[in-house]
């Protein structure tokens, strides 16, 4: 469906304004496969040839398009007839439709279950009526058949389809009406602000950004933690839907953590009579509490039907306030029996603003939530992706797969038990044969991709073909048997940069190490991209990652100024010792003593950070044992985002001496750590763990050199995290923060040039002499 609110006109498909809803709606889980279109397609040929047979007078797979004026808008309505068949007095349209349902069956039950069937025979009947130009009669009739056993069931209610088709317009219209409306109300409404006092360097940022996006569809957009580029990016795209350049805005954010903070942002910059809304975007399991997804179809708390119209819910309600939600949908669904994430789906058309895991739009299984939503069309949205350095390795993630043969066996085993179709058997046998023979490895052999393509394309053909025993097979098989003929995907994308390898006998890793072409292709969907984070550099690599080195229109780059910032870091990098893998051992002592001289020197708990736990553990149980009297705390594995944050609080008041891990939720998640320490101590770059995935990637770039493969594969990434993790120490004006940068590696200037321009430093520990003279120097 595509809409034009200022001139008033939809194109609409007979198909999808039959199946228009407003509410939750059937859960579209279970993918019924080609097979099923396979058998319709079969039936509706069979029944032409049985028309033609007979001697009925026919035309078949008529096409229409008819602009049907209604209540001030103009429908474009376009379909395709399955029958026009020619009789004495009239013309009969006849639509064939395919059922697994039990024929003969009461009218009653074919409409409740086929409502949009029979809507769509009213719709063409009420638009033939209209358009006939040569006063012909028309008749309609649905045919059912039932694709097992043949059984046929003819019904013919003309008037109740067209009422039905009626029914339909006129929701349409009221939703399209309610949208324009509220389009109405942000044209009247004042401009939104989001800080009431700017900060030095918030004042011309909203020029930059308007200049950027008028140069170039796509801005990166750099700022360091505390700019409050949330706030900038959402003013900046809140006035722009007022103004009516773009329908909705899509706030995409890498982790779960960051959406809380912008929702919370959008209710401090949100007036109450804005008109505008925003909805923050949740999974199923989060939703509903329940450890995985897997209601069956049947569950009642999916029926919704009229229950959403009958318990008086209105989108509206859960949209009041942009904080709390998920709660709200919790609450309500648990209360009224319905499910949460179908409120949740239900309300989507009604926000102007989604705020949602980049997933939502990156990865082809889950974005159908978004694309099948009234009124969605990326080619009017504005995208921000927040936190951006991290989509590149969400999106290689979202084409990652892991197949063990003990997950195979027992999905063939309950396939067994539920006498599953013999191909679809074959198919996870066949990927069996090879699971057994997998060893660990780091590359396996050329035949094993060959063969792992071909049990992936055997399965995904055999699902298409034949079907899934639904009602024998619980739901959280036939997910993971859809999940596993995914891999298919895997394969098919030849441009994805892939390894094919083995972590431990039976398991085979299928890796997405990256995939720039899928990235910059969904970028280049939406008119106006900010990618925005504190890291974008170096900008040439960050654009290949993008899949935007190629791309014709260049990027625009928007800095923000944070003069507060001038002088906030004092920087010093201890060239004493050297942390790599091979020689931590020897400087463990001195790495312990420099640790135990920062604690004694600062009044303030002083922050480690490690490339690795297991590092980390090795030097906490050397200080432990030297230094028993100061107490350290080692951060936790996982957790929620309010776990790190509550870890943090208690340790600041504790704690001699905190260790992060770079590139943890706790170094790159949480913002607590602003003004409340003055000294960290960054143990070695972050290089990635040499495994498989690396070297592939340096193989890969062979042809860049040596050396600049390297700085691809392992320190730009590591230096990002370092940069991350020290941009959330100066958060505000008045903060400062001394880094002590703890391997001689961070003298060289390969390694140096990627810290950020505010981490750089030419002060050198070489004696430690030097370290109580610069720890002591105000
Ligand atoms: S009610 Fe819960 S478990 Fe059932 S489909 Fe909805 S989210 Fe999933």
């Amino acid at each position: 469906m595509q809409v034009d609110y200022s001139a008033k006109s939809v194109t609409i498909s007979v198909g999808e304004l039959a199946d228009f809803r407003t509410g939750p709606g059937q859960r579209l889980q279970r993918r019924p496969g080609r097979w099923r279109t396979q058998v319709g397609i079969e039936w509706h040929q069979e029944q032409e040839k049985e028309s033609r047979q007979s001697g009925e007078k026919g035309r078949y797979e008529v096409p229409l398009k008819v602009n049907w004026p209604y209540k001030g808008w103009l429908f474009n309505i376009q379909g395709r007839i399955d029958q026009w068949i020619e009789q004495k007095h009239d013309v009969l349209i006849r639509e064939i439709k395919t059922t697994s349902h039990e024929l003969p069956a009461e009218t009653d039950e074919l409409v409740n279950v086929y409502k949009s069937y029979f809507s769509q025979l009213g719709t063409y009947l009420a638009l033939l009526r209209q358009k006939s130009e040569e006063n012909l009669n028309f008749t309609g009739e649905l045919l059912f058949i039932n694709i097992y056993d043949g059984i046929r069931q003819h019904i013919s209610d003309d008037q109740h389809c067209i009422d039905l088709f009626n029914t339909q317009l006129e929701i349409l219209w009221s939703f399209l009406e309610n949208q324009k409306k509220r389009q109405k109300t942000f044209k009247s409404q004042t401009p939104i602000i989001a800080y009431q006092s700017l900060r030095e360097g918030q004042e011309t940022i909203q020029e930059s950004l308007s200049k950027a996006t008028d140069t170039s569809p796509i801005v990166l957009f750099q700022a360091p933690t505390g700019f409050g580029k949330t706030g900038v990016a959402l003013e900046y795209s809140l006035n722009q839907v007022i103004q009516g350049n773009y329908q909705r805005i899509l706030y995409l954010t890498s982790k779960g953590s960051g959406q809380t903070q912008v929702m919370e942002q959008l209710n401090q910059m949100l007036p109450k009579d804005a008109g505008l809304s925003s909805l923050q975007i949740r999974n199923k399991d989060e939703l509903c509490g329940s450890p995985r997804c897997i209601c069956n179809p049947e569950d009642l708390r999916l029926r919704v039907g009229d229950r959403w119209k009958n318990c008086g819910l209105s989108p509206y309600s859960f949209l009041e306030s942009p904080t709390n939600q998920p709660n709200r949908f919790r609450e309500t669904g648990e209360r009224e029996s319905i499910c949460p994430y179908e409120l949740m789906r239900a309300t989507m058309p009604y926000a102007e603003l989604w705020v949602a895991d980049v997933n939502y739009l990156f990865s082809p299984q889950n974005r159908s939530l978004f694309f099948q939503q009234p009124g969605f069309d990326l080619s009017k949205s504005l995208l921000i992706l927040d936190e951006a350095h991290n989509l590149p390795s969400r999106v290689a993630d979202v084409f990652s797969y892991q197949v063990s043969h003990d997950v195979v066996e027992q999905l063939h085993a309950e396939l067994q038990f539920a006498n599953g179709h013999p191909a679809i058997r074959k198919a996870l046998e066949q990927w069996l044969d090879l699971l057994e023979k997998i060893e660990p490895s780091e590359g396996l052999e050329d035949y094993v991709n060959y063969d792992a393509r071909d049990c992936a394309e055997t399965l995904a053909a055999a699902l298409q073909h034949h079907p899934l025993n639904s009602k024998l097979l619980p739901e959280e098989t036939l997910m993971a048997i859809w999940e596993l003929s995914d891999t298919n995907l895997f394969f098919r994308l030849e441009y994805l940069e892939r390894l094919v390898w083995s972590s431990k006998a039976g398991l085979l890793d299928l890796s997405c190490l990256d995939a720039p072409t899928e990235i910059g292709s969904i970028l280049q969907q939406s008119p106006q991209v900010i990618a925005m984070s504190a890291t974008l550099e170096p900008q040439p690599y960050f654009l290949k990652q993008f899949g935007l080195l190629e791309s014709k229109s260049k990027p625009a780059w928007v800095e923000a100024s944070t003069p507060w910032r001038n002088k906030a870091y004092d920087s010093a990098v201890d060239v004493r010792v050297d942390t790599r893998y091979m020689s931590r051992d020897r400087h463990a002592l001195t790495t312990v003593e420099t640790l135990a001289h920062c604690v004694q020197s600062s009044s303030k708990p002083v922050v480690s950070f490690f490339p690795s736990y297991k590092y980390a553990k090795t030097i906490q149980k050397t200080f432990e044992n030297k230094f028993p009297h100061l107490t350290l705390r080692l951060q936790d594995r996982g957790g929620s985002p309010e776990q790190h944050a509550q870890f943090i609080e208690d340790t600041l008041g504790e704690a001699d001496l905190i260790f992060l891990i770079l590139g943890s939720a706790f170094a790159e998640g949480i913002d607590h750590l602003g003004g409340k320490i003055d000294l960290a101590v960054i143990v070695g770059p972050a290089l990635p763990e040499v495994n498989a995935l690396q070297k592939k990637r340096m193989r890969a770039r062979k042809d860049l050199g040596q050396d600049a493969a390297f700085k691809e594969v392992y320190q730009i990434p590591g230096m990002q995290k370092i940069n991350q993790a020290l941009g959330r120490l100066v958060r505000g004006p008045g903060q400062t923060a001394r880094i002590l940068f703890h391997c001689s590696r961070f003298a060289q200037k390969s390694y140096q040039s990627l810290l950020l321009a505010d981490f750089q430093t030419e002060a050198r520990i070489a004696v430690t002499s030097d370290l109580h003279s610069w720890l002591n120097q105000s």
